[in-house]
């Protein structure tokens, strides 16, 4: 596995966790296996290399109670993958996990925590049948988890990624898990969100004045993060209103778009036509978030 690039404030960089992924979830981790960075006393990454062609990251943070786990709702393999690295932190029973969104439509992973809380937000409820794992507390706005004297700050964000982000903040560390509202390396997808509404999203996280971004679809990294995911929102946007004004289809601006540098992220070419899809919607004027209009 290659290294990992190491962070500013980072106290042990790897744990590896190569015995603690089981065999039968091998397959689920693809070719490179996920590794934990720390980010700060009791503090870490969860980091998938390689998740589809782009990395996956949670939060982990231990306290003198247990662990709370932040991160997006992904199938139970992968949260066995993501328990079992916790397990080998050896810091307690996960007791909360905090799902900043859903963009898989999978359910919590619970059954790999058993007993744990699930917070969400409210939407993350909404319009699910009951026999699927639902979050146990939700809210609208605002939410302090308590991990020790660590607070955990749970803002809601959507709409942005999905409908119902929601960013952690550690304002202690100056650290922020900003599940789907921020992307690095990999293009962000507002295609269940808002284009409108993730670009007001990243500055209000901008605002927090993070030195560490732990980014849900992305690696760890820094603000730098803030200014990708908005220049890559701002380009979408501008493509859409050029190819809005010429009476093209979303499938057609986006081939008659340069995409210039944003080439280099992962997942670029297919995200385009959704994200100009919903870009599209906003300049039509819907509702922010709203469920696209599958006709067009
Ligand atoms: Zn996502």
């Amino acid at each position: 596995m290659p290294e990992p690039e190491p962070r500013r404030g980072a106290r042990s960089t790897v744990v590896p966790l190569l015995p603690r992924v089981a065999a039968s979830d091998r397959a689920e981790a693809g070719d490179r296996l996920p590794y934990l960075t720390g980010l700060a006393d009791g503090v870490f990454a969860y980091t998938e290399p390689n998740r589809g062609g782009t990395p996956y990251s949670a939060g982990v943070v231990a306290g003198p109670d247990g662990v709370t786990v932040i991160g997006a709702a992904v199938p139970e393999a992968r949260a066995r993958m993501l328990a079992g690295a916790v397990e080998a932190l050896d810091a307690g029973p996960v007791r909360t996990v905090v799902s900043t969104h859903d963009c898989g439509g999978h359910p919590f992973g619970s059954a790999a925590f058993p007993g744990a809380a699930v917070i969400a937000h409210t939407l993350a409820r909404a319009g699910r049948d009951t026999g699927a794992a639902l979050p146990s507390v939700t809210f609208d706005d605002r939410l302090t988890v308590h991990c020790g004297e660590r607070r955990i700050e749970l803002l809601y964000c959507g709409p942005a990624h999905t409908a119902h982000d929601v960013a952690a903040w550690l304002p202690g560390d100056g650290l922020l898990f900003a599940g789907g509202v921020v992307s690095h390396g990999t293009a962000p997808s507002a295609v269940l969100g808002s284009v409108e509404g993730m670009l007001r999203a990243v500055g209000t996280l901008r605002g927090l004045g993070a030195r560490t971004v732990v980014c849900g679809h992305g690696r760890v990294c820094g603000p730098e993060a803030f200014d990708e995911t908005e220049a890559y929102l701002r380009w979408i946007q501008s493509v859409a209103l050029k190819g809005w004004s010429q009476e093209l289809t979303p499938l057609q601006a986006a081939r008659a778009a340069d995409p210039g540098d944003f080439r280099r992220l992962s997942a670029g070419p297919e995200r385009t036509v959704g994200n100009l899809r919903r870009a599209y919607a906003e300049l039509d004027g819907e509702v922010l978030g709203e469920p696209l209009d599958a006709r067009r």
